[in-house]
């Protein structure tokens, strides 16, 4: 097998040969078909989050062929295809585990991280965290289901029954949950960095009532805003733009500093809150309700060789949607 291997933080992914692996118990095989390209993919090679295991394989949007089962794997068998995200591993033992919170996890693995990822043409996992994905939808417009989709998902569950909801960072995740919230009769209101002109009309392309840049004041107040942008600076300003007892969810893995803000801004009961991870019932729902919307996903592609300038692309603003990683 090939994979884009992580050997030091801040440093370029290496292109390197490794022995095929075989699967272990509860585990399967697969050959990956497409990788999406994630922000949080920067965080981890930027050495933002932390104590990474390095060497590693990045990549947790995985979409794949099963070609090896190990023992104990009842429900999935070679030959189908399946999606591999984030969440790569719980205990099922732990106090969050036996509160239905697996996304909390005491002892996680996660896909990509702590558990070598699909930057790769080929990748092992845990059956059990692994979604039968079925024929329907391209290898390609699928991979940003798997990260993007799911964890921006579960951003919008916990958003509320927001009617007007804000976007801040109109990327990967937000391109597909403006086409969930719509469906569901909401109004979006996108917001991007300042004067980003192209991201605007993308949103309103993708039926945002409305799109401006994220220092600006929305037209009405809004009943929840999700920050998909790792910027810390965009909380108060979310907070400003919500109504009373309005709710801003910070949807990243990371962040950087939030600016000191006057109480005002979070009184009147407004609520800030951050997701962490996902459970496999978000991507469950998710899955099941993505065909209903018809989701459509924009996509970069790239072959897997070119990992650092997706990875490069992402990072300067210049993708409209998902990158995706080919083998
Ligand atoms: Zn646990
Ligand atoms: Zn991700």
């Amino acid at each position: 097998m090939h994979a884009m291997v992580l050997r030091r933080v801040k440093a370029p992914l290496e292109w390197t040969e490794l022995p095929d692996r075989h699967p272990g118990h509860n585990e399967i095989r697969v050959k990956v078909l497409a990788c999406g390209v994630c922000r949080t993919d920067l965080h981890v090679v930027d050495g933002e989050l932390p104590d990474p295991k390095l060497p590693f394989i990045p990549g947790h949007e995985i979409v794949g062929r099963i070609d090896a089962v190990g023992a104990g794997v009842k429900e999935l068998q070679i030959g189908e295809r399946v999606g591999i995200p984030w969440l790569g591993y719980t205990d099922g033992t732990c106090p969050y585990c036996l509160m239905q919170r697996e996304n909390l996890c005491d002892h996680p693995l996660f896909t990509g991280f702590t558990r070598d990822g699909g930057y790769a043409t080929s990748a092992i996992a845990d059956a059990r965290f692994a979604y039968p994905l079925g024929e329907a939808g391209s290898d390609v417009s699928m991979a940003p289901f798997l990260c993007a989709g799911l964890i921006g998902w579960r951003s919008l569950v916990i958003a509320g029954d927001a009617k007007k909801i804000g976007f801040y960072g109109f990327g990967a995740a937000a391109h597909i949950l403006a086409q969930v919230a719509r469906w569901q009769g909401r109004s979006v209101y996108a917001f991007t960095r300042s004067g980003d002109e192209r991201t605007q009309g993308f949103a309103k392309s993708l039926g945002a009532l409305w799109a401006g840049g994220s220092e600006e004041v929305p037209p009405e107040p809004l009943d929840a805003a999700i920050i998909f942008a790792p910027v810390g600076a965009l909380v108060p300003l979310a907070l400003k733009a919500v109504r009373k007892g309005g709710r801003v969810v910070c949807a990243g893995i990371h962040m950087s500093d939030i600016p000191s803000f006057p109480y005002r801004l979070l009184w009147e009961e407004r609520e800030l809150l951050s997701v962490a991870n996902l459970t496999r019932q978000d991507g469950l729902d998710f899955l099941h309700l993505a065909p209903q919307v018809g989701i459509k996903v924009t996509t970069k592609q790239y072959p897997l060789k070119e990992a650092n300038q997706a990875l490069a692309d992402l990072r300067a603003g210049r993708l409209e949607g998902a990158a995706v990683l080919t083998p």
